[in-house]
């Protein structure tokens, strides 16, 4: 089946609808002819071959475009095979209530085989484990989700909040919940040079603002590991420090990072798609399972903000942070000195990369600055995306307004390449970005190189290993 032929599910202009209507009508009318039979007009076999040739085109589509290019958003990763997998083993999800605290069954509780607790048993252990926490909440379906419970549950009408500015990286979903919810928003405050928080300004800050309830380390655009301990001590003894460790969930798990909760932070929480390469999912994790704010931003996950928490994820979760449990500490490292080698030989290419004074990045991101908010945008959406490279425009912190490009190098990390291939990458960003080289030959040594990482191999994943005869064996065991 054609590619062009896509469009006819899902976006539709009329002429288009009516083409596929017809063709539809077609295929029914032959069918009908070949065998004779209105009621059954197509055989079942051949009526699942056609829906799924028309579904395969989406997915060869999709799957050639992940296979051609050069991933570098910060935010998106690949999962292996086995959580892209187990996301359908469960026979429908189930509704799934139970919060991370001792509770009585109420109206919302129903009967069920048990396996719903034995998974959430998993994949809580394993959670608490990976952020030395002892409550791990799998329920949030996104990183915002968490971040607005966290956020609700430690804050009332006439409180304030601290977070970073969106100057400085500061994540887009609290500051209009904020207003609504009578809240006041503060700004973390900043050094621009070594883009680490002023932690005795965030003190007198605190001081001035006794209302302030909450300080929540939010940061979507992040190249610093920032003081923890030290911010800890500056906040007033019941201020809830939270961390968002969205980007970096990974980078903490395999220990390239320190723990927040060791350092004194309340909660980490954040979403298990990022380093992290499983679903689209979330998790919050408290270091004192006796915290008296568990219950309140427990609560406004679910049931207020939530019923639905898609317990259909929490295989795929578990095996996602299994992966972490296993290979992580090697693929933490290895994606910070991918970071490294990519910083540094975008700065020897001669772009402007973000950070030299501290070595460029100690996270999974570079950031390079380009120039107007325009410039960026034209470059990422334009000829970078001509050329096959996958990254993300942002205002860049520090850059006094200036925009650039956010990249990231964990999912190319996971398709095995090393300091050496980011040197590669680096020239080819390079190519485009400064030498305005012509976009189709880029994408041409972009597909060359990425030619020698398959995407059905990724490194620390089971996927070397899910066609084992004892894995398939219990495989079919689990899509019976
Ligand atoms: C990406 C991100 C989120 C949002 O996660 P979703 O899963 O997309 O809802 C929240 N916080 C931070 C810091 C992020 O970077």
């Amino acid at each position: 089946m054609q590619v062009a032929e896509q469009g006819r599910d899902i976006g539709l202009a009329d002429a288009e609808a009516r083409a596929a209507a017809a063709e539809a009508e077609e295929i029914v009318e032959e069918a009908a002819e070949e065998h004779g039979d209105v009621l059954g007009p197509v055989r079942p076999d051949d009526r699942v071959a056609h829906l799924l040739e028309r579904l395969a085109s989406d997915f060869v589509l999709d799957n050639t475009y992940r296979e051609q290019h050069l991933s570098l958003t910060a935010s998106e990763n690949y999962p292996s095979r086995l959580v892209r997998m187990l996301g359908s083993g469960l026979q429908g999800g189930f509704y799934e209530f139970a919060p991370p605290y001792p509770s009585e069954a109420g109206e919302w509780a129903f009967p069920d085989s048990g396996a719903n607790a034995s998974l959430v048993g998993k994949l809580t252990g394993i959670g608490r484990q990976l952020f030395e926490a002892a409550t791990f909440d799998w329920r949030p379906n996104g990183g915002s989700v968490a971040e607005q419970a966290v956020l609700l549950g430690a804050c009332g009408r006439g409180d304030g909040f601290v977070h970073f500015a969106h100057k400085d990286g500061g994540h887009f979903a609290l500051e209009s919940l904020a207003a609504a919810a009578g809240v006041n928003t503060y700004h973390l405050p900043m050094v621009n040079r070594t883009l680490l928080i002023d932690v005795d300004r965030l003190a007198t800050l605190c001081a001035e603002h006794p209302e302030i309830k909450l300080v929540i380390l939010d940061q979507s655009f992040k190249l610093r590991w920032q003081p923890l301990a030290q911010i800890r001590a500056a906040l007033p003894e019941g201020v809830f420090l939270a961390y968002d460790a969205s980007h970096d969930g990974a980078l903490i798990a395999g220990g390239a990072l320190p723990q927040p909760a060791l350092l004194g932070a309340d909660a980490v929480h954040g979403n298990t798609h990022k380093t992290i390469a499983g679903p689209q999912k979330a998790y919050i994790a408290f270091r004192d399972a006796d915290h008296p704010k568990l219950r309140a931003i427990s609560d406004w996950v679910c049931p207020r903000m939530q019923s639905n928490s898609h317990a259909e994820l929490i295989a795929p979760m578990y095996v996602a942070l299994s992966e972490i449990a296993l290979y992580g500490h090697d693929y933490a490292r290895q994606i910070v000195a991918n970071a490294t080698a990519l910083a540094h030989a975008l700065h020897e290419e001669g772009v402007r990369v973000s950070g030299e004074s501290f070595g460029f990045t100690e996270t999974h991101q570079v950031h390079i600055v380009t120039g107007s908010a325009a410039d960026a945008l034209r470059l990422s959406l334009g000829d970078l995306a001509r050329a096959g490279i996958r990254t993300t425009n942002i205002e860049v912190p520090g850059a006094n307004g200036l925009h650039g490009l956010r990249l990231g190098v964990q999912a190319m990390t996971r398709r095995g390449m090393r300091e050496a291939e980011m040197r590669e990458v680096a020239r080819l960003v390079a190519k485009v970005v400064l030498r305005r080289a012509e976009p189709a030959a880029v994408r041409a040594e972009v597909a060359d190189l990425l030619r020698h990482h398959p995407l059905d191999r990724l490194a620390y994943s089971f996927d070397a290993h899910v066609d084992s005869p004892a894995a398939a064996r219990l495989l079919g065991e689990v899509f019976r």
